[in-house]
């Protein structure tokens, strides 16, 4: 009987073992497992230092995180079992890597820098379980030693085609957080709609953010709603917004689009167009052919005077700025931007608008800022200090690495989470198209086999985008992220040789109870 019992206790404590295990995303790159459990009780007390305001905030989060879910209140000052957060001397994790070690008396997490630390908490948040088991929340005992593989793990909202309140914007820094998403990229101006406060162009956000109505269905439908749409965030709520994503540690990367999708401004302001206007702020989606006029130098000191007033609110060392789908139809046909094509010797409106971007670059590398742009600035010349995202496919990336710049990838077939999640659309929300499976977010591979050991070192990481013409709502917009950031962060984060689709399938499942407790919106990808 004695025997029976011991052999249940064993099988209980490896069905522990192996939900913990099951629970982490994204998986942690060391991971051994050692005896026995910690049960997290009211006897636990939270141990960090008072004077480092990292400590406090990052340990408070964990606080919040167990009064929230299990109505678990934890001691700061106490003898017994301790859970500790500790920022120590430890080059070897870098900024963002972290060691967590759990047995039956203590878990310590410890990390070189606050990021590290975080992170560190994020993996015992995930750690523990969704609902405590005969009243008990066990976490068993193990050593993590886990750190990144990419320094840019992105994920990009555009809140242009569709307008998204600061309430949602920090639940869903919140949820990049989860996954140890460091990056997002806030896609603030469109053709449909300026979405941020210039001082300097008050009209920008009293006529630009606003669309008289909205296309309805695809485009080839053309419908529309008739009613109007608009929102914008002031300069104050955007830089509230900066200081939540860095207490999560997370960069604001703001992006302002040019010269073309450039219909919010172009509305407000027509002198900035080639031909003066009027224009007016689009309500269909698609690629529109108002663009900002690359021959006049009024068009160019008001993308600086606005890159100036986006730089005081964005502290990041990257501003992006656009640089897709600008059709030269405008340029053709314009006096001042031919003017400019011969007075600097450019071939055609490709150069015209390589040497407009480069313009920009040089401004925002005088400033000490780094510009970003999507891969279209590849074409006529990439300007000298220019990092790429890589959007339509892999090409530009690699074309880019292999001129020595920086690299996001993010190409359309791996990371455009705008797409289908299922091939039965009939069954599926209204999206723009494609078929892109969370299966086949998590099989990318961010490294392009063309590029030699030295190229690949340009490739920073990986982004997915959240287009929104066709996520109007924030639990659409939920819909649409999760399960496929999860698979992204994964992507980002761990070392390639330990990826493992069917492992990832089965801590989705226990991701997925932990989302419906935190009333965060997915799509379960079972569902076919
Ligand atoms: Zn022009």
């Amino acid at each position: 009987m004695k025997l029976k019992l011991n052999l249940l206790a064993l099988i209980l404590t490896m069905a522990t073992f192996l939900f913990a295990q099951e629970a982490v995303i994204p998986k942690p790159n060391q991971f051994t497992k050692g005896s026995g459990t910690f049960s997290l009780d009211q006897n636990c007390t939270l141990v960090f230092n008072k004077y480092n305001a990292d400590a406090v905030r990052i340990a408070g989060f964990f606080g919040e995180y167990l009064e929230n879910l299990y109505a678990l209140k934890l001691k700061t000052n106490g003898t017994g079992k301790t859970i500790q957060f500790k920022i120590l001397d430890s080059p070897d994790l870098g900024k963002e890597g972290y060691q967590l070690k759990v047995d039956e008396n203590a878990v310590v997490i410890s990390a070189n820098a606050p990021n590290g630390l975080f992170y560190g908490m994020q993996t015992l948040k995930q750690l523990l379980p969704v609902e405590p088991t005969n009243g008990k929340l066990s976490v068993p005992a193990m050593e993590i030693k886990d750190q990144q593989r990419f320094a840019w793990r992105g994920n990009m909202l555009d809140v242009g085609r569709h307008f998204f309140p600061v309430s949602f914007i920090k639940k869903y820094i919140d949820i990049l957080a989860m996954y140890k998403i460091n990056t997002f990229h806030w896609h603030l101006t469109e053709d449909q709609g300026w979405r941020i406060e210039i001082k300097k162009y008050p009209l920008l956000t009293e006529t630009g953010h606003w669309r008289d109505e909205t296309m309805l269905g695809h485009y080839s439908d053309q419908k529309y709603d008739g009613i109007g749409y608009g929102g914008f965030y002031t300069q104050d709520q955007a830089r509230e917004i900066v200081r939540y994503a860095a207490e999560r540690y997370i960069t604001v990367v703001p992006e302002i689009e040019m010269p073309g999708h450039a219909g919010g401004a172009l509305a407000a302001y027509p002198q900035l167009g080639c031909t003066g206007g009027p224009y007016e702020v689009k309500k269909s989606w698609g690629v529109h052919k108002d663009v900002f006029c690359a021959g006049k130098d009024e068009t160019l000191d008001f993308l600086k005077n606005v890159l100036d007033e986006v730089m005081e609110i964005f502290p990041s060392q990257f501003i992006h700025i656009g640089g897709d789908e600008c059709p030269k139809d405008a340029w053709k046909l314009c006096d001042a931007c031919q003017k400019r094509i011969k007075d600097n010797g450019l071939k055609d409106e490709h150069q015209l608008q390589s040497w407009f971007i480069t313009r920009m670059d040089e401004y925002l590398t005088q400033k000490g800022r780094r510009l970003i742009g999507w891969d279209e600035i590849l074409e006529g010349g990439l300007a000298p200090q220019a990092t790429v995202m890589s959007w339509r496919g892999i090409k530009g990336g690699i074309e880019a690495a292999k001129q020595k710049h920086d690299v996001v990838m993010t190409p359309t077939d791996f990371m455009y989470i705008d797409y289908y999640q299922s091939r039965d659309k009939e069954n599926e929300p209204l999206a723009i198209g494609g078929f892109l499976p969370v299966e086949r977010v998590y099989e990318y591979e961010p490294i392009p086999t063309e590029l030699t050991a030295d190229e690949a070192k340009y490739i920073m990481g990986v982004q997915s985008n959240l287009w929104t013409e066709y996520v109007a709502t924030t639990k659409k917009a939920e819909y649409m992220l999760l399960p496929r950031l999860q698979a992204q962060a994964e992507v980002s984060w761990t070392n390639k040789e330990l990826k493992d689709f069917a492992g990832f399938e089965k801590r989705l499942e226990t991701d997925y109870k932990r989302l419906e407790k935190l009333g965060i919106n997915y799509r379960d990808h079972r569902k076919k």
